[in-house]
């Protein structure tokens, strides 16, 4: 052996034993489906290597034959490009894994009774949180009170948010803790609801929930990363390959960032800024980020302008129908509104606002109108999150302004007993517009709002599609002109709420050179019976090339 030959075994040694070689992926025997613009192509198998797609196969071509490539058998199986939620709540919803879980409920004392069967099972915490109860869908429909928790809970502080997220239940122990009396006042947005005779029933909406949340000792990052990667994977098993995490702190961001450095993020997030929050100027300042594998992405802010239509915290511009007298909260005043939006604007980043009652998305969007011109960012793609209830006369400023709506069809179907009580029936037509937004030109990025509602995407596109809840009630559709069509409820899920994310290059369909983020499906989507869209299930997750998920073959 020569000397230049030695030399170059040894190179190559040493390259192949750091650098693992590129390793080519094919899946065959698939009815696969992506979308180009509007457009619908199928294929039958799909190559890639390492985190990229090289090519799809359509029936009569033929796979190549290389002994170093992984042939996988679909068998079958449908083929989707991954699917993207472009809002959801990944810490809550690991959270809300692991608290008392209070969603379904039909009585005050039955929410009461599963917070006890919690309690028993989880006997070091020292409080008891829990998540997801719904007066709207209890008999009475009237809040609960802190009175019977009390009768179980006499010593332990108990705290448990409202399906929305924009209410709590606290007992008496967790008041007084707080330091909460009749005297306390109810901080600006938000709300101390009292009974006749002016004491705390046990309920805070919005900015007062902070009064008994502060007393809740904040999870350390560590304990951060375990709850999101509980949640993530969670989340890849439903058909998730990307998240749009709407609004989180620095320290979440923190775990984050640890999560992907460590290479352990088995989906992608796209996380927003939760403004304002501690230190947000400072996080701002440092400018936006990706991570070289694109699985964390940090480049834009959420803000919220109202609260939630559920317990009239939407802002609305005239009374609720069902309490005169009352038209819902604004969180900022507009100056501080506009003053979050122009920084954020100003250094670089997509604006997310959170509006829901009609007055919040006519705000929102004379704010963007303005500051988009002076800080010329239309190009940073800005958002109204859930533009739930607009006048109709907004509805084509989205796409006039180049705003996105990012709306969550669960909502409606979820909401649709009590929107026409809270808004009734002649607002009612501007609320869950979703095809009168797509009419007018505007971009749908789709999400659930989990844990406000379940994280299955399958549920979302069911709801776009039919205007229907999962027991297929109202039959035909709720305002059913609004329906979605297959091909767009998918894209919404897909290329537009990767377009959301700045990422429809990377995402959202599948073709040569754009990320292997697809899933393997039970179902044919595009087949199945309407009334079955919701139960479709997920046999595989891939994100970046990579298996994040198999469904165990029982
Ligand atoms: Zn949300």
């Amino acid at each position: 052996m020569n000397k230049t030959k030695t030399l170059l075994t040894a190179i190559i040694l040493s390259l192949s034993s750091t650098v693992a070689l590129a390793q080519t992926t094919v899946i065959k025997n698939v009815q696969g489906y992506t979308l180009e613009e509007n457009t619908l192509h199928q294929f039958t198998a799909i190559q890639f290597t390492d985190d990229k797609i090289d090519k799809l196969f359509t029936n009569n071509e033929t796979i190549p034959e290389h002994s170093d490539w992984q042939i996988i058998d679909g068998k079958g199986a449908t083929l989707l490009p991954g699917l993207i939620d472009a809002h959801g709540h990944v810490l809550s919803y690991g959270q809300s894994l692991m608290q008392a879980d209070l969603v379904g409920t039909t009585t005050e004392k039955e929410a009461v009774k599963r917070t006890v069967d919690y309690a028993k099972q989880n006997t070091s915490v020292s409080w008891i949180t829990g998540r997801g109860w719904n007066q709207v869908q209890w008999a009475n429909k009237s809040y609960p009170s802190a009175k019977t928790l009390d009768e179980y809970f006499p010593d332990t502080p108990v705290w448990l948010a409202r399906i929305d997220g924009h209410a709590g239940w606290a007992n008496s122990k967790a008041m007084a803790l707080a330091g909460i009396t009749k005297n306390t006042q109810s901080p600006s947005g938000g709300e101390i609801i009292r009974d006749s005779n002016g004491q705390p029933t046990g309920i805070f909406i919005d900015n007062a929930m902070a009064l008994i949340e502060k007393n809740i000792a904040a999870l350390t990052i560590s304990q951060q990363k375990a709850i999101l990667l509980k949640a993530m994977n969670s989340l890849a098993s439903l058909g998730l390959t990307s998240v749009h995490d709407a609004g989180i702190d620095n320290d979440n961001l923190q775990a984050f960032h640890e999560l992907s450095a460590e290479n352990k993020m088995p989906i992608r997030i796209n996380a927003m800024l939760y403004l304002p929050s501690a230190n947000w100027q400072k996080t701002l300042t440092k400018g936006i980020f990706h991570s070289e594998d694109d699985m964390l992405n940090f480049n834009s802010v959420k803000i919220q302008a109202d609260g939630a239509l559920g317990s009239r915290g939407a802002a609305m511009i005239d009374d609720y129908s069902d309490h005169s007298g009352h038209k819902g909260l604004l969180l900022h005043d507009e100056a501080a509104l506009k003053s979050y939006i122009n920084t954020a604007m100003k250094a670089g980043f997509q604006v997310n606002t959170h509006a829901i009652g009609d007055n919040a998305n006519k705000i929102v969007l004379d704010v963007y109108q303005d500051l988009i011109k002076t800080t010329d960012t239309k190009k940073l793609r800005h958002r109204v999150e859930h533009a739930q209830i607009l006048r109709l006369q907004d509805i084509p400023r989205f796409s006039e302004l180049g705003v996105i709506a990012s709306m969550q069809a669960t909502h409606a179907t979820s909401d649709k007993n009590m929107a026409i009580d809270r808004i009734g029936n002649e607002r009612i037509l501007g609320a869950y517009a979703w095809r009168k937004l797509l009419n007018a030109n505007a971009i749908i990025a789709a999400g659930s709002d989990f844990p406000v509602e379940s994280p299955n995407p399958f549920f979302g596109l069911h709801a776009s599609i039919t205007r229907q809840d999962k027991h297929n009630s109202p039959q035909g559709g709720w305002f059913a002109t609004e329906k979605m069509t297959r091909i767009e409820a998918l894209k919404s899920f897909t290329l537009d709420a990767a377009y959301s994310g700045h990422q429809e290059q990377l995402t959202g369909s599948l073709l040569p050179g754009k990320k292997a983020d697809f899933i393997l499906l039970r179902d044919n989507y595009f087949t199945i019976k309407e009334a079955e869209l919701w139960q479709n299930q997920v046999l595989q997750t891939w994100v970046n090339g990579v298996e994040v998920y198999r469904k165990a073959v029982k």
